[in-house]
């Protein structure tokens, strides 16, 4: 079976386990335990609280209620799920709210559907009030490991290296394994498609680097490739929003490595 290949190949060692059902992603975790590092929730904030506690494991909860997340507020923040905000976003306070609840709030899936002004002063407010101790991310992700130097790029917060991370949904395996079948997820890499005919996953990944130089010259002049890597661009015709966002991050690094040297003395 496909699934059972693809999971025993040492490489790929990121599950992402993405489902509503509770019970589901309880008994995949425990069948693939070792290799499980994220579960996306989609189901009801209430039903989140009956996962399998697991500190090793992020938990992203994608909440479509304002009102579930303060009705919930101390359970999550208990189990320190991050949440990933579904309903529409208008303005920096239907966002910020999560972060003054001391809950981590997660926009990774949103950058695009969100206008530049409002994750920009979003990013204005967030050094401000809780620089890295209740995270908002991608931005904690991205500024932490500017500030520590360790090494990060955007296909791999999305999880989007085939040949490392594997997506799992968790009523996939009724259906036939290896397909996912949020939009969520396949708008951003066509993962059904994705797959060559001898088998390479990295295929068209491969293809879409190799052509960079070529296609997107401004890349390599790009200050923040080495962070990007065409990310922004990939099936796309501007990245104009990642990189004002990447720019507004780097202002921001000698401002938080302030504060923190402020809050360690
Ligand atoms: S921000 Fe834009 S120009 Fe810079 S590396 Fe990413 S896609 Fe290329």
């Amino acid at each position: 079976m496909k699934l059972v290949n693809d999971l025993e190949n040492p490489m790929i060692n990121h599950v992402v386990l993405i489902g509503k059902n509770a019970n589901n992603l309880n008994r995949l975790t425990s069948e693939y335990s070792g290799k499980v590092k994220e579960i996306h929730f989609h189901g009801n904030i209430e039903d989140a609280f009956s996962l399998a506690i697991d500190s090793q494991k992020k938990i992203k909860v994608f909440s479509g209620s304002k009102e579930d997340i303060l009705k919930y507020s101390e359970r999550i923040k208990e189990r320190k799920f991050s949440i990933c905000p579904e309903y529409p976003i208008k303005k920096s306070e239907d966002i910020l709210f999560i972060s003054s609840l001391g809950i981590t709030a997660d926009l990774l899936y949103r950058i695009e559907s969100v206008k530049k002004q409002v994750l920009l002063e979003v990013l204005e407010y967030y050094p401000r009030h809780s620089p890295l101790n209740i995270p908002m991310e991608p931005f904690h992700a991205i500024l932490t490991a500017k500030i520590k130097g360790v090494k990060l790029n955007l296909w791999g917060l999305y999880a989007m290296f085939p040949a490392i991370h594997f997506h799992l949904e968790d009523d996939e395996l009724l259906e036939g394994p290896g397909k996912v079948k949020n939009d969520l997820y396949l708008a951003l890499l066509e993962w059904k498609n994705r797959q060559s005919k001898n088998g390479n996953r990295l295929n068209g990944l491969q293809k879409y680097f190799e052509s960079i130089p070529r296609d997107n010259p401004s890349c390599m002049v790009c200050e923040h490739f080495h962070l990007c890597f065409s990310w922004a661009l990939y099936k796309r015709d501007c990245c104009g929003l990642w990189k004002a966002l990447l720019d507004r991050l780097q202002e921001q690094i000698g401002k938080i490595s302030h504060i923190l040297n402020a809050q360690s003395a």
